[in-house]
């Protein structure tokens, strides 16, 4: 099974571009934050367990967060590797990953974007009800205003993206999730991209470089 990972603070387009590429290269996109919020909606155990860590915008701890992700890659159904958005998150979560058998960790992506830019993508941002599918109210609007162009269910507003929770998350990326970028690069297979830019030209960009990392 081989990996791509996205890396970036909270709003870089992560999900956006997991999305894109999971179509273009035919692997399955797999979101820790979407597999979250999922399990709330169920009611789960994990969802109880995860419940108060999403609202105050902390990271949920890595047991759980480890047992959830084992659970999904443990049923990629024939897939020979993912994408993975939010995921690792912690230097603990990316080991768990190394240390998976017949893992390997084929490229991780860096999305770089300003902090300056990061209030008005969160604030801009609407998630559909029933699949989580991303838009963006200016920067990528859906065709009716409040409603999925996938599967025309309701456009809300993420709890943890109002401006006080943001900046407390990313305080948390900063400490906990930043550090994986010397991680990946240490390995060899860390590829930094500029994501303030249209959201096209960002996944052409990864796709380019992702051709280069193959041939390093
Ligand atoms: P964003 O898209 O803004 O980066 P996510 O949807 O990925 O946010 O994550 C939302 C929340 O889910 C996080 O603030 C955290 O509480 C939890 N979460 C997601 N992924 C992880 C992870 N790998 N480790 C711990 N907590 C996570
Ligand atoms: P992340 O998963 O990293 O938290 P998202 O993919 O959810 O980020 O994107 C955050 C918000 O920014 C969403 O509203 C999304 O539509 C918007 N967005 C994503 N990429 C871009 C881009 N390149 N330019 C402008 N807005 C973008």
């Amino acid at each position: 099974m081989h990996f791509i990972v996205l890396l970036g603070v909270p709003g870089a387009g992560k999900g956006t571009q997991a999305r894109r590429l999971s179509a273009t290269l035919a692997l399955p996109h797999i979101s820790s934050g979407d597999l979250f919020r999922e399990n709330l909606k169920q009611g789960t155990r994990i969802g109880h367990e995860a419940q108060k860590y999403l609202s105050r915008g902390e990271l949920v701890p890595d047991e759980i967060t480890i047992e959830m992700i084992e659970e999904r890659l443990g049923r990629l159904d024939g897939a020979e590797g993912a994408i993975l958005d939010g995921y690792p998150r912690t230097a603990r979560q990316a080991d768990a990953l190394e240390n998976m058998a017949g893992g390997i960790v084929r490229a991780a992506v860096h999305v770089e974007v300003p902090i300056e830019r990061l209030v008005e993508r969160m604030s801009g941002r609407r998630v559909c009800r029933e699949q989580g599918h991303v838009y963006h109210i200016v920067h990528n609007p859906p065709s009716e205003q409040g409603i999925c162009d996938v599967d025309d269910s309701e456009l809300y507003q993420r709890e943890d993206d109002k401006p006080e929770t943001v900046r407390h998350r990313l305080r948390v990326y900063e400490e906990r999730t930043a550090p994986l970028i010397d991680y990946y690069r240490e390995r060899g297979v860390l590829v930094s991209v500029n994501g303030d830019q249209p959201i096209e030209a960002v996944t052409e960009k990864i796709l380019s470089s992702l051709e280069q990392v193959a041939t390093r």
